[in-house]
């Protein structure tokens, strides 16, 4: 819930402009990039990386190591898990804004009816979002923290009476404003998996109901795609009563939910023993999303590093495999999907054309061994690829 407290109306007069923010993060950004290109072992293994560079490997050797699993394993034993807010849908829309989180709609469906609710809940949203960043407590007691945030956001919302419709409202006005925005390549990336058939949960510590109708709005309520979430409970008339009582935070995402979660059965059923894992997120505790998933062999890691880089940097490291700045878009998913997508087909005695023994820029991989050579390529545009992505 702490990009919502970003996006607030009280706070929005007191955070630097979109280009200032743009400019510092990309200064920061391109420094760190600077450093791993020339640290002694610079090693890369993608065909295709984001534009502008935007990728940090945190281990090579590890990472390389993980991704010639999923080549071994191949597609039918792949799953991906996505966090939704900020990692699904951009940080930043093209319009320089930061994109509403999924609380952020929830809150903005009460605005014409409450002209003061805003303001109450920004006071919550600022006291428990300096707990959520401070480094001066330990995990157990953000933990407790983030869940005395989640009960009174949701609490405070309880109170408005909100309506199913007011939601509805909210997502057509944030949208048309351009507020609400897929990230780039989000839209055919989760087409690609679903023709490909491999299963994907949302797995978010957001609200069900408007990441449903953003998903439905942009087509993607696809056979793959599952959602976890904290969910709303309606009455008969549409009025909002509760929400559901295991309340995913920031700090609790781990697997225990999706057994829980309504949408937790069709989802591993869909993934059976699938024994490899892409996981997404946008935060530390997007990490924890596979805690707890059983007949799990490899996991890759992607985590989106948007703002306080440098701060954050060593954690996001220590949580993910690889980092993507910049509000990068997923062009890095789609090349790990394609080659271990081409392992079947190699397998098969199809083309392995663009697969693992004919990567471009140098680079080397195949399916049963780890090494590497390349390095990471600044002049790489994606644009010129047929697999280029677009939201
Ligand atoms: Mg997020």
């Amino acid at each position: 819930m702490s990009s919502n407290n970003t996006t607030t109306s009280s706070t929005a007069d007191l955070r630097p402009s979109a280009n200032e923010e743009t400019e510092r993060i990309a200064d920061a950004s391109h420094a760190i990039i600077s450093n791993a290109l020339t640290s002694p072992t610079p090693e890369s293994i993608h065909d295709k990386i984001p534009a502008p560079i935007s990728v940090v490997i945190s281990d090579p050797s590890s990472y390389a190591s993980k991704l010639a699993s999923l080549i071994d394993g191949g597609i039918d034993d792949l799953q991906v898990i996505f966090d939704f807010d900020r990692t699904l849908t951009a940080f930043r829309t093209s319009a320089g804004e930061l994109c509403a989180s999924s609380h952020q709609l929830l809150e903005t469906s009460v605005h014409p009816y409450n002209p003061h609710f805003q303001s109450e809940m920004d006071v919550i949203n600022t006291h428990y979002f300096a707990l959520e960043i401070s480094g001066e407590i330990n995990e157990e007691q953000r933990a407790t923290y983030m869940n005395e945030w989640w009960q009174k956001a949701h609490e405070l919302l309880l109170k408005q009476g909100i309506h199913r419709s007011w939601l509805r409202a909210a997502v057509d006005s944030l949208r048309k404003a351009g507020m609400l925005e897929l990230r780039k390549g989000a839209h055919d990336m989760l087409h690609r998996l679903n023709e490909l058939n491999v299963p994907c949960l949302i797995f978010s510590a957001g609200i069900d109901e408007p990441i449903r109708m953003t998903l439905e709005d942009e087509g993607l309520l696809l056979p793959n795609i599952h959602l976890i979430a904290n969910e709303m409970k309606f009455n008969a008339d549409g009025k909002l009563i509760g929400f559901s009582e295991d309340t995913i935070t920031s700090s609790n995402k781990n697997y225990t939910h999706v057994r829980n979660g309504t949408g937790g059965a069709s989802f591993t059923a869909q993934a059976g023993k699938r024994k490899n894992v892409i996981l997404l997120g946008d935060n530390i505790g997007d990490g924890g999303m596979v805690t707890g998933l059983e007949h799990v062999d490899t996991v890759i890691r992607i985590g989106y590093l948007h703002d306080n880089v440098e701060a954050r940097l060593e954690k996001f490291k220590q949580t993910f495999d690889v980092l993507l700045l910049n509000d990068a878009d997923l062009t890095l998913l789609d090349d790990i999907v394609t080659k271990v997508a081409n392992q079947r087909e190699t397998a098969n005695g199809v083309s392995s054309s663009g697969g693992l023994n004919q990567i471009q820029n140098g680079m080397t991989v195949t399916s049963t061994s780890t090494s590497i050579s390349s390095s990471v390529n600044p002049s790489h545009d994606p644009s010129s690829s047929s697999q280029q992505l677009s939201s």
